[in-house]
């Protein structure tokens, strides 16, 4: 599936039929848009940017997170920091951003961009990456799909809660679970059951 990730502007906005219709300008020229239509329907996500710029807290954890792959690969932490940059804009298809006044939406995007690249490479972070994340929907939805205890990051079981709810936890903190009540545990941790069904196409 491609993906095209743009800055977009709302022109105009109608209620019709229960339903909010939105006009909305895109720098993109129109042959390039249709290329992401299937049976002449285009269709995606929309995210509303409420101007809220990159917090002092997302940028401590980009820097923190920046300098854990400084130390495991030895690039300089300035390298480091325009390598995976430019790795992020590449395959979300945006433009190069700065840490100092991005929105706070790409620094969350970027911080979850960071903790799933350390997973899939081994990588080791220098806190647990629920403490690291910016997101935890979707690090607890990652967890899932990785099969790794969201409380400690080791390997673990995919537990089904109720409904479609479900979490994954390693032995010890599955254990620890069972002990002190799911709730409990889950307000020690602060984490909780996700619904597959809701992320099926996150
Ligand atoms: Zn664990």
């Amino acid at each position: 599936m491609q993906t095209l990730w743009q800055p977009i502007q709302v022109l105009g906005i109608k209620e019709q039929d229960n339903r909010t219709i939105l006009q909305v300008a895109i720098q993109a020229p129109k042959e390039d848009i249709l290329r992401y239509s299937s049976n002449g329907i285009l269709q995606g996500e929309l995210k509303l940017d409420d101007g809220k710029l990159i917090t002092a807290e997302q940028r401590k954890k980009i820097f923190v997170t920046i300098k854990d792959f400084s130390l495991y690969t030895g690039y300089d932490a300035e390298y480091a920091r325009h390598l995976l940059t430019l790795a992020f804009c590449y395959e979300n298809n945006i433009e190069p951003f700065s840490l100092s006044d991005c929105s706070l939406e790409i620094a969350r995007e970027f911080i979850s961009y960071l903790i799933e690249f350390f997973l899939d490479n081994d990588i080791p972070l220098s806190q647990t990456a629920i403490e690291r994340t910016d997101d935890i929907g979707k690090y607890l939805y990652l967890c899932i799909k990785k099969s790794i205890c969201c409380c400690c990051g080791k390997q673990g079981v995919v537990y089904s809660l109720s409904n479609d709810y479900k979490i994954s936890l390693c032995n010890i903190h599955h254990d620890e679970a069972k002990i002190k009540g799911l709730q409990r545990f889950e307000m020690l941790y602060k984490v909780y059951g996700i619904n597959i069904k809701d992320k099926s196409n996150p």
